[in-house]
C-alpha cells in the first residue's frame, strides 16, 4: 500500500513574503502545481467562509493564504481560477461573507472572480454507501477541479474541522441544514462528508493552521498559534496528521476513521509520509517540532460507546449546546439554524423577547448547528460531570 505524503511547512506570521514562501516549499514538496492542474482546466479555489467575521478571529481561511495560492498559480501560469464557498448562513451569502474576512478584496486584486454559488443543482451519487445524492452549488459543477483551502479549527460534533469537513461547504446554501436531520450523529455525518468527498475529490488541500482555533470552534473558539501550512492530495491524512499536531487521538476523530473505511484517505500515522519540505520525518519527531500539547480540544472516549453500554441513563451522559444569557443578544439566529426546529430550540412564547432561546433536549438531535452559527460566542457545549468522570477513568 502506498504512503499518503503530508507535507508540514513552518510559517509564524501571515506576512505575504512568508506565506509564499512556505506555499512554495510546500507545493514543490508535493511535486509542484502541474501534478495537480492541468493550465487549460477551470480551477475552483474552496476556502472555508463559515460566517462573517475578520481574520484575526480565525473563523476563515486567512486572506494572506487565500491570495498566496492564487499569486502561486497565477506565477505558475494558471489563470483559469475562480473561488466559492457555501456560508453557514445562507441569507448572508458567499459575497458578503468574503468581504467582511478580506477574501473578496484579494480576489479582486488579483482578477480571480466569484464562481456561481446563487444556485443549487441535484448532483446523484450512485456509488455513494450512505449519501446517493447532494444538491451543489452550480459553481462545482462548473470547475474541472477544486482546490481545497481549509481552516485548522475544532468542532463539537466532529472535535476537528479540517480538509474532510471543508467540503461541506460544496452543498448549495440551506441543503446543508437538511444534512444535520438526515444525518444527527457524529458517525453518520462522517459518512455523509465521506460520500461528498468521493463525488466532488478536491485535487489538492492546502490547510491554514497558522492560527488555528481551539475551543469552542468553528465560529466562538480562541485563535491559537500553531505556526504551520499543511498540504496533501489525501484529505484523510492530513486530517490525521492535524489530529497528531493537536495530540488528539487520530482514530477518535469520525472522519479519519470512517473516511479511511470509506476508501477517501489514509486515516492511519503508520500509512503517512510526514514530510517537512526538505524531508520525512517520524510522527515523534512531527509532534515534537510542530506539535501543542495543550491545544484545547475535547479528547474524551467515545461518547457513544458509553451511551450505548449505559443507555439507561443516557440522558445524563450526552453532552449539550447550552446558552450563556450574558452573551446572548436574543437575535434569533440559532433558533434559525437548527435543523429541527421550534420543537429542540426556540424563544419563549414563540418570538424573540428579553428571554434567551430554551432547549428542548429530548427532542435535539446535538448537531451543534446552533452552536456554530451564534455569533457573540453565546453557545457552548457542556459536557455533565458523570461523562468527563466516566472519560479520566474508563477508557474505551
Ligand atoms: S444566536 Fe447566540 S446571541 Fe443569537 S439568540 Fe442564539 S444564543 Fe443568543
Ligand atoms: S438545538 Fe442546536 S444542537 Fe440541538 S438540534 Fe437544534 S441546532 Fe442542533
Amino acid at each position: 500500500m502506498s504512503k499518503s505524503r503530508v507535507v508540514v511547512i513552518s510559517c509564524s506570521s501571515y506576512e505575504d513574503s512568508k506565506v509564499m514562501e512556505a506555499l512554495e516549499s510546500g507545493i514543490q514538496a508535493l511535486g509542484g502545481w502541474e501534478g495537480f492542474f492541468a493550465k487549460e482546466e477551470e480551477i475552483l479555489l474552496k476556502p472555508n467562509l463559515l460566517a462573517k467575521a475578520p481574520p484575526e478571529k480565525c473563523v476563515t481561511t486567512h486572506p494572506a493564504v487565500f491570495e498566496g495560492v492564487i499569486r502561486s498559480m497565477q506565477q505558475g501560469g494558471y489563470h483559469r481560477i475562480s473561488y466559492g464557498d457555501s456560508p453557514g448562513n445562507p441569507v448572508i451569502g458567499t459575497e458578503k461573507t468574503a468581504e467582511s474576512c478580506g477574501l473578496k478584496e484579494a480576489a479582486i486584486r488579483n482578477h480571480v472572480p466569484l464562481a456561481d454559488f446563487h444556485e443549487g443543482v441535484l448532483t446523484t451519487f450512485e456509488a455513494g454507501t450512505h449519501t446517493k445524492s447532494f444538491i451543489l452549488a452550480k459553481g462545482v459543477l462548473e470547475a474541472d477541479a477544486i482546490l481545497n483551502i481549509c481552516k485548522m479549527k475544532t468542532h463539537q460534533l466532529e472535535r476537528i474541522t479540517g480538509a474532510v469537513k471543508n467540503t461541506f461547504g460544496c452543498v448549495y446554501g440551506i441543503n446543508k441544514m437538511a444534512f444535520h436531520a438526515k444525518c444527527p450523529d457524529a458517525m453518520s455525518f462522517a459518512r455523509m462528508l465521506s460520500d461528498l468527498n468521493l463525488l466532488v475529490k478536491p485535487r489538492l488541500h492546502i490547510m491554514d493552521g497558522i492560527m488555528a482555533m481551539e475551543g469552542n470552534g468553528p465560529q466562538s473558539g480562541t485563535p491559537a498559534a500553531m505556526n504551520v501550512l499543511l498540504l496533501s492530495s489525501d484529505p484523510v491524512a492530513l486530517d490525521t496528521v492535524f489530529s497528531l499536531l493537536i495530540g488528539l487521538d487520530p482514530a477518535l476523530v469520525p472522519t479519519n476513521v470512517i473516511g479511511e473505511a470509506m476508501g477517501v484517505g489514509q486515516g492511519r500515522l503508520e500509512n503517512i509520509e510526514i514530510h517537512d519540505g526538505q524531508r520525512i520525518l517520524s510522527k515523534e519527531e512531527a509532534y515534537d517540532r510542530f506539535g501543542k500539547s495543550d491545544f484545547d480540544v475535547y479528547r474524551g472516549t467515545t461518547e457513544e460507546t458509553q451511551i450505548r453500554l449505559l443507555r439507561p441513563i443516557e440522558g445524563f451522559l450526552k453532552k449539550r449546546p447550552v446558552i450563556d444569557r450574558d452573551k446572548c443578544v436574543r437575535c434569533g439566529i440559532c433558533v434559525d439554524s437548527c435543523p429541527i426546529g421550534q420543537d429542540a430550540l426556540k424563544f419563549p412564547g414563540g418570538k424573540p423577547g428579553k428571554r434567551v432561546p430554551v432547549y428542548n433536549y429530548k427532542h435535539c438531535i446535538r448537531c451543534y448547528c446552533c452552536q456554530e452559527m451564534c455569533p457573540k460566542d453565546a453557545i457552548w457545549v457542556k459536557t455533565p460531570a458523570i461523562t468527563r468522570f466516566l472519560d479520566r477513568n474508563w477508557k474505551l
